[in-house]
Order: structure tokens, then C-alpha cells, then sequence
């Protein structure tokens, strides 16, 4: 990688605020800045400035002054992106904003591109692939829990223990490997039953991160929710209650909301993504029938289903029982809705699926309603201190991981040769690897997770 050029970028989105940051990092941060900024009125060495200090003073270009500024110095390696860097904190007006990065531009700088920050640290050693990654969703993060979880992938313990698990392989691979250099001699350096609990161990743990993804993809990107029932069931009324907002088309006409409506809420912390469907009854409107297909089409994009009908009036429908069988990975929740207008007791053979009465006019029974949501989230299952996977990158490593380690174990079991077990278990550890960076990651997957960040990041 060439970084001899020194990139510059604004870090903070124009007309985010009262002030704005703008960065310069590279080996000629210092110079190029330099060429700008004068403190009390005189050009400012910034080599001879301690580490980590700060300074105010006027940045001037073509001896036109464009703003009065502090200025932060960061000193390589000890830097975010592990060279030189300058922090340039200015008065928020996007006037001055351009026109700092154009002083920038002609002094010697080129623009950054996105995520190019992160990614020269990545480089640089300064953090790994999974770190970085963890920086975009740290920035995207938008309530408690994906924050945490962000962080806590920053911070390293994912990588951290990805290590661990690579580094009890890596012997075992390497002793395997040293007995076929006595080729013909008929040793064995590394103890059969010793591997074979060793790679149980880890193939119970790569199973839980993987299982952890579920949670990790409902924390970060919410879980989408589909409600489906019977035309007048009340499914727009309810979409409403829970959004608190008229965004879904209530109507006494059976069948009209034809309009898919995906509309997003957090509850307890969770993030629910809420679609909004046609019923799901037989009929010979044409369009109805668009909307019935849908119906299945949105139950496979859905991670969680209500399955909603009118209590006052009806006995569950009995497509509801043929729905939760066609879709054995969904999770369900019967809802019988309009209990202020009297109840019939369900007959309901699924106990796996909970039931929930309420009012969507009233807005009663919401809060049990919110509660087997949640609960039906899987979110509540682990801690905060679990390692939870949220990148599908990872996951999709940890797959590849496992099923290299299910061939080593089975190739063990059945007298498989050294050389090929070795080869499965270099398999596994180049898929751990994959994932913290430590084993080279094509370039262009570096491109796409680095092109997802924001300039300036
Ligand atoms: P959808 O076709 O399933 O989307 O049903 P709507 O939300 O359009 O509701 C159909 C009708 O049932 C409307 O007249 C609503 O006002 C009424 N409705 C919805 N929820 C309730 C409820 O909890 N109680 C009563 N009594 N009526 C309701």
C-alpha cells in the first residue's frame, strides 16, 4: 500500500454544528498544514510541537485569512491512523469548510475517500479488520444495544478471543506438519485425542458466535415484523397504535391495504421493523390475490409474524396453523384483536406460539403485546457481556471455519492421513483469519468494507 500521500477530509458532516473538524493525515501533514497556519502571526512549526498538544492561530491562505482555528497534532505512530496527523477545528459555516480543504488541496494535500482514515489504520497495525469494521457501525449505531455492541468490537474482545482459538490450532496444525517431515518414520508428535477435544472445544464456541449472529443482525439492522390476518382484523389499526402515528391507511372496506407499509419502532431497546400486509384469506379480487402473495413473500422477509385476528368475532383462522407450518424457522404471535368487543376463547393447539389479546382501538393489551415481542426477539438470551457476531462477513467466516473443523474431526476419527487433517485445520485457521485480517483479505473486499464508511472516518 502507498501512503506517501497525505490525505485530508472533514470529519464532521457540513452543517452538523457550531464547529467542524477537519483531518489531515500523512507523512506531509505537518508541512502542509504548516503552509497555512500561523500562531500569533508567525509560521507554525508543527515538528517542533510536543505530541498530543494543542494550538490556536489563523489559518491564511494566498495571504487571505479564512478562519481563526485550533489546531490538534497527533505524532506517528501514535495517531489514529498511525502517521502524522493534524485535527483542524474551525467555525461550522460550509463556506469556510471549502475553503480550508481547497487551501488544504493546493498546498500539496489529496482528498481522502472514504473510510481511507480507518483503512490506513488497518494498514498501519493500528487496528484490526474487525475493529475497523466495528468503527462504521459505531458510527451508524442508533440506540443502546448496537452501541454497545459496536464498542465492544472495537475495543477488540471479539478479536481477542478469535486469536486465542487460532493460536491452540496453529500448534496442533504445526506438530502435525512436523511429523510429516519424519515422512516414513510412523510418529506422532501431536496426541490424536488431545486435538479431537481441542477442536470439540472450539467448534462449540464458533457454533455459539454463529448462533449469536441472530441477535447481532436483530440488534444492529432491527427485526422485521410482518403482521398478517383477515381483511378487518385490524392489522392497519394496530400498525398505527404501535407507531403512535396515522402512517397506516385504516379503512372499514375489507382487503384495502394493498400498500405494503414499513415503518420501524424501538421497544425496549429493541428496533422492530414493522411490514405491513394484505390478508391472507382466499379471494377472487384480483388484486387481493397480489396481496396474498405478498403475504408469504413478506412471512419469508420476516423474521417475526404476528399473526392477527378479530376475537370478538371469529375462531382463529385456520390458515394461521398451515402458515406456522410452511414457515417452521419463523418465530409467531397469535394477537386476537378487538377485546373490547367481546371474547371468544382461542382453541389453540400451539403452545410454542404465545397469545396475546388486545384492543388496537383501545390501545389495551399493548404493553403484553410489547412484551412477547421483545421476548420473541431472543434478544433477552444473552448478556452483555457475550461476544455477539452483527457482521455477516464474520458470521459467513465462522461458517466456512466450522465446517473445515467438522472435516478435521471427521478425517481424525477415521485414520485420516497427517498431511490432509493438516490441511483442514490451515483451512479453519485462514477462515478465523479472515475475519480479524491476520490472513490477507482480497483487495476488493477491503474496497467494500472500507467504501461503506463515511469521508472523513
Ligand atoms: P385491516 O384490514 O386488518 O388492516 O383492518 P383495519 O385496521 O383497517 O380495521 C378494520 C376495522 O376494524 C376498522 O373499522 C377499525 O376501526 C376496526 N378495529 C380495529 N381494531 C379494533 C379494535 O380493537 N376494536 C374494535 N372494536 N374495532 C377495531
Amino acid at each position: 500500500m502507498d501512503f506517501t500521500t497525505t490525505i485530508c477530509a472533514i470529519a464532521t458532516a457540513p452543517g452538523m454544528g457550531a464547529i467542524a473538524t477537519i483531518r489531515v493525515s500523512g507523512p506531509d501533514a505537518f508541512k502542509i498544514t504548516g503552509r497555512l497556519f500561523y500562531k500569533s502571526k508567525k509560521p507554525f512549526n508543527f515538528s517542533e510541537a510536543p505530541p498530543y498538544s494543542l494550538h490556536y492561530g489563523s489559518l491564511i491562505h494566498q495571504n487571505q485569512l479564512i478562519d481563526d482555528v485550533v489546531v490538534a497534532v497527533f505524532k506517528g505512530p501514535r495517531s489514529y491512523t498511525g502517521t502524522d496527523t493534524v485535527e483542524i477545528t474551525c467555525h461550522g459555516s460550509v463556506f469556510i469548510q471549502q475553503q480550508i480543504m481547497e487551501a488544504l488541496l493546493a498546498s500539496g494535500a489529496v482528498l481522502a475517500e472514504p473510510g481511507e482514515f480507518s483503512m490506513r489504520a488497518f494498514y498501519n497495525g493500528k487496528m484490526d479488520l474487525s475493529q475497523a469494521e466495528a468503527v462504521a457501525d459505531l458510527i451508524a449505531s442508533e440506540n443502546a444495544a448496537s452501541h454497545q455492541m459496536a464498542l465492544q468490537q472495537m475495543r477488540g474482545r471479539f478479536s481477542q478471543r478469535l486469536s486465542e482459538l487460532r493460536e491452540q490450532l496453529i500448534n496442533f496444525a504445526a506438530l502435525i506438519e512436523l511429523e510429516l517431515d519424519f515422512g516414513e518414520e510412523d510418529v506422532e508428535f501431536a496426541d490424536r485425542t488431545q486435538l479431537l477435544n481441542l477442536i470439540a472445544l472450539i467448534t462449540k464456541e464458533i457454533k455459539q458466535l454463529i448462533q449469536s449472529f441472530a441477535v447481532g443482525n436483530v440488534l444492529k439492522n432491527g427485526l422485521p415484523v410482518a403482521i398478517v390476518g383477515p381483511p378487518n382484523a385490524g392489522k392497519s389499526t394496530l400498525l398505527n397504535a404501535l407507531l403512535q402515528e396515522d402512517r397506516a391507511i385504516v379503512s372499514d372496506i375489507a382487503g384495502t391495504t394493498r400498500d405494503a407499509i414499513e415503518d420501524e419502532i424501538t421497544l425496549q431497546g429493541v428496533r422492530f421493523r414493522f411490514i405491513d400486509t394484505a390478508g391472507i384469506r382466499a379471494t377472487t379480487d384480483v388484486v387481493e390475490a397480489i396481496g396474498i402473495q405478498k403475504t408469504h413473500e413478506k412471512i419469508e422477509k420476516a423474521g417475526l409474524v404476528i399473526l392477527l385476528f378479530d376475537l370478538s368475532k371469529e375462531h382463529i383462522p385456520s390458515e394461521f396453523a398451515a402458515l406456522i407450518q410452511q414457515h417452521p424457522q419463523k418465530q409467531f404471535l397469535l394477537v386476537g384483536n378487538k377485546s373490547d368487543a367481546g371474547m371468544v376463547q382461542p382453541d389453540w393447539a400451539y403452545p410454542e406460539v404465545p397469545f396475546v389479546a388486545i384492543s388496537a382501538l383501545n390501545q389495551t393489551g399493548l404493553e403484553e403485546l410489547t412484551t412477547a415481542l421483545v421476548a420473541k426477539s431472543g434478544v433477552g438470551n444473552w448478556g452483555q457481556a457475550d461476544i455477539i457476531v452483527s457482521n455477516v462477513r464474520h458470521k459467513n467466516a465462522l461458517e466456512a471455519a466450522l465446517a473445515a473443523l467438522v472435516q478435521a474431526d471427521q478425517g481424525l476419527r477415521s485414520g485420516l492421513s497427517g498431511d490432509l487433517v493438516a490441511f483442514h485445520l490451515r483451512d479453519a485457521l485462514r477462515d478465523l483469519g479472515t475475519i480479524t485480517g491476520q490472513i490477507e483479505v482480497d483487495r476488493d473486499i477491503l474496497g467494500t468494507i472500507f467504501g461503506k464508511f463515511c469521508i472523513g472516518k
